[in-house]
């Protein structure tokens, strides 16, 4: 049995633990609700009032388990947070109100002013901008670096390196790092290795086989399904050993809570602190979602594949970039790492940035937006949306060119989108 970390910080079994995969998707730490409830009750309830003086300061202190406030934590989302932990193999989960907020609560519970981070050089925006734009003004400073060259990650550790950042598949570079290389790396220079398994999910590989400290999702994405809400969330692994030189501040946490010492700083401080909590309605959505993540990744990679497939053999179509193709330089690696599944986001070029906005324009099913990860087809222009703040260089560490379209493949049926990816390309 493993020991599970709650918002209270006592420690709890969980007899849903021996289940397989598919059956935690649907189970994994869900409690009978009332009246025999089969869904997470949504506790929409800002705080919670306890009978005497005496039992308040207890659950303060720690002695006794109970809620207080939301923002610390919520039965919907203690429920939804159990769950994603035992999906990814780890010990503990917080859910957050973003994956933006579970990247910089997490970053932020291990960095200190004068650290230095060693990050993956094709990130997804949000984060490449968090720790080049946002946290450099703190005095925290990050080495880009190509994750899938071992020998620049080793290098691009130094003594005041204190994590290590990487995207399972980099969005939208689609490059796939040797996450267990990588960690081999991180665990010799005794720093964490953090992963951002937004775009592979726990379905294609669990934080736990890749050798991650740390597994970080958007829930905003393939977690959520269907484009219902906004979440994220910071699963520890358990792995690492705080107790060292690097991470003195982690000392009283070690002291009190071993193990659990990430969580237990990351609870009571940074994200106490930081506010960015998930909001119960939202943990609703995203438990509800989970639940089918395992069928809808399966059709996603179908699909992915299939389509990648078809626009490969078009002869509008320039280049595509899908780890399921076997001529991607990142096919072995995918293949070792996630099985026969590669994911469902893939970037194909056109002729230039014209043709590739008459192709968005052409498209009928798919929908052009910011996301990845839901149900529906969608299509965007990377340059000139999610990474229009960058200029040339950063856009091409990013694998980002003018000519560029990101799909996330959805799971209609695969001869509709191919029909209307056809239809847009033969009228460019
Ligand atoms: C979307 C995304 C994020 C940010 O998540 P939000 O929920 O939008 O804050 C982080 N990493 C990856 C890989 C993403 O795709």
């Amino acid at each position: 049995m493993m020991g599970l970390f709650y918002s209270r910080g006592e420690q709890m079994t969980d007899r849903t633990v021996k289940y397989s995969f598919d059956t935690l998707l649907i189970h994994g730490g869900l409690e009978p609700g009332p009246a025999g409830a089969t869904t997470v009750p949504i506790v929409q309830s800002s705080s919670f009032a306890q009978a005497t003086a005496e039992e308040l300061e207890d659950i303060f202190r720690g002695r006794k388990v109970g809620q207080v406030y939301t923002r610390v934590g919520n039965p919907t989302t203690e429920s939804l947070e159990k769950r994603l932990a035992l999906l990814e193999g780890g010990q503990a989960a917080i859910a957050t109100a973003s994956g933006m907020a579970a990247i910089t609560t997490a970053v932020m519970t291990i960095v200190r002013s004068g650290d230095e981070i060693l990050a993956s050089s094709s990130l997804f925006g949000g984060t490449f901008s968090l720790f080049r734009d946002t946290l450099s003004g703190y005095g925290i400073s990050t080495t880009f670096v190509d994750p899938t060259d071992l020998a620049a990650v080793r290098n691009g550790i130094n003594d005041r390196t204190r994590l290590v950042f990487v995207e399972t598949i980099g969005n939208p570079k689609m490059d796939v790092p040797d996450i267990p290389a990588i960690a081999l790396i991180a665990r010799a220079a005794g720093i964490p290795l953090l992963v951002d398994a937004t775009v592979t999910t726990p379905c294609l590989a669990r934080g736990s086989d890749l050798g991650a400290d740390i597994v970080i999702h958007s829930t905003s994405k393939f977690i959520n399904g269907t484009g219902s809400a906004i979440g994220g969330v910071i699963i520890d692994l358990g792995r690492f050993d705080w107790q060292s030189d690097k991470f003195p501040h982690f000392e009283p946490f070690h002291k009190k809570y071993r193990a659990f010492a990430f969580t237990a700083r990351a609870r009571k401080l940074i994200h106490k602190d930081f506010g960015a909590c998930a909001a119960p309605m939202n943990s609703f959505l995203l438990a509800e979602g989970v639940e089918t993540l395992s069928l809808r990744m399966e059709r996603h990679c179908a699909n992915a594949q299939k389509l990648a497939q078809f626009l490969k053999a078009h002869d509008r179509v320039r280049w595509v970039n899908y780890p399921g193709l076997e001529d991607s330089p990142h096919h072995q690696v995918a293949k070792k790492l996630y099985g026969d599944k590669f994911g469902g986001v893939l970037t194909f070029g056109l002729a230039d940035k014209a043709a590739a906005f008459r192709f968005i324009n052409g498209v009928r099913l798919a929908k052009n937006l910011a996301n990845i990860g839901d149900a529906k087809t969608l299509v965007i222009h990377p340059a000139s949306t999610i990474c229009c703040d960058y200029g040339p260089e950063e856009k091409g560490l990013m694998g980002v060119g003018e000519e560029m379209v990101r799909v996330s493949v959805g799971i209609e049926a695969i001869n509709d989108i191919i029909e209307d990816f056809d239809s847009a390309l033969n009228n460019l």
